[in-house]
């Protein structure tokens, strides 16, 4: 029998929810990993650690292009292929919200809308929230959810503006780059940035009249990554072509998936890799616990403000300010403790 859940905080509930893969307990856990209330970031530290042993098992795959490549269709139809081969597919979003228009940059149209209805397939839409940091802690989180409620595919898409790439490539362990053929910008600068941690590239909308051009725009991308030095995981790194209108393409991004999954775990990058990333994790965990406790002293605030004001007026370096609030946390510190 289900156990219904009595309240917000109801661990037991929640993490029997969670594990017996029901999906309504689950966004409602998700839920409360987004929600920066204290009271729930502790429960959510709670349900992490109880649901830890049933995590680590799904297949983490990353995926990122401009706004208009076609992420969207693209998860929507290599997802209803996994879903054909057993398989249980959760996509999660990092999305830079905009730090100008405060505006979500993946949009808020419904997007994988099939995908989404799919019962083998769980589509959680962007968290908002405005750092990256705590975006990225709270996608991590959901991740680890997903995988103990049995999805063994977890799929996090992401858009090109550089710090997410990064931070979603830290904690998958396959990162794949959509790109269009024929907009005029292969190997621009920000994306050969962003080629340099890609394990795939895929030329997207590799169809109809543009099928010439994603075909010559394979070979330019290809050369161009034979050139780089091969990566810590010891792959070379493959361009594809796919059409997800067609699905020419599809069962080929897969199996290179596959394929470089089996040769990372043969080479023990895989593991190193995943272990490297927990102690990543954790670094940046603590930096934003920091970050955070310092926020709760009134007085650091104004002693924040003043030095912030010193900075803009070029009367204090940044290496002095910075080590000035640090001794003021110390102090602080002290006399909270005597
Ligand atoms: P996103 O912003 O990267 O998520 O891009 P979308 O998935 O929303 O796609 C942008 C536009 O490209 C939409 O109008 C899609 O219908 C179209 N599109 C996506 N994939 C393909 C494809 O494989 N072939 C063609 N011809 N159009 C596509």
């Amino acid at each position: 029998m289900k156990q219904s859940i009595k309240s917000r905080h109801d661990l037991v509930a929640f993490s029997e929810g969670i594990l017996s893969g029901d999906r309504i307990v689950l966004s409602q856990a998700i839920t409360i990993i987004e929600s920066n209330l204290e009271s729930d970031q502790k429960f959510a530290s709670l349900l992490l650690e109880k649901v830890l042993p049933r995590t680590g098992n799904a297949l983490r795959i990353g995926i990122t292009g401009v706004p208009g490549v076609g992420k969207s269709t693209f998860i929507e139809t290599f997802g209803k292929s996994l879903i054909k081969k057993g398989k249980k597919p959760a996509v999660l979003t990092v999305d830079p919200s905009s730090p100008i228009t405060k505006g979500s940059i993946l949009g808020d149209k419904t997007r994988m809308d099939g995908l989404s209805k799919d019962p083998s397939a769980f589509v959680r839409p962007t968290p908002s929230s405005s750092a990256i940091g705590g975006v990225a802690n709270k996608t991590r989180e959901a991740m680890l959810l997903c995988e103990a409620a049995g999805y063994d595919v977890i799929i996090i898409e992401t858009v090109g503006v550089g710090q997410s790439e990064i931070a979603v490539r830290n904690m998958v362990d396959f990162f794949l780059l959509l790109i269009l053929a024929g907009a005029g910008d292969e190997l621009q600068g920000i994306k050969k940035g962003i080629m340099e941690i890609a394990d795939a590239v895929v030329i997207t909308k590799a169809d109809g009249t543009n099928e010439k051009n994603a075909a010559e725009a394979q070979g330019i991308y290809q050369q161009a990554l034979h050139l780089s030095s091969v990566p810590p995981s010891g792959w070379q790194p493959t361009v594809l072509t796919s059409s997800a209108v067609t699905g020419n393409g599809i069962e080929e991004v897969w199996s290179t998936i596959v394929k470089y999954t089996e040769h990372i775990k043969a080479n023990g990058f895989f593991q190193r890799n995943r272990s490297e990333q927990n102690v990543s994790w954790f670094q940046d965990y603590f930096a934003l616990l920091l970050k955070a406790d310092l926020q709760k002293y009134e007085s650091l605030k104004s002693v924040q403000k003043n030095l912030e004001q010193a900075l803009s007026n070029h009367s204090i370096t940044s290496q002095a300010a910075a080590e000035k609030l640090l001794d003021a946390y110390h102090d602080v510190m002290r006399s909270d403790k005597s």
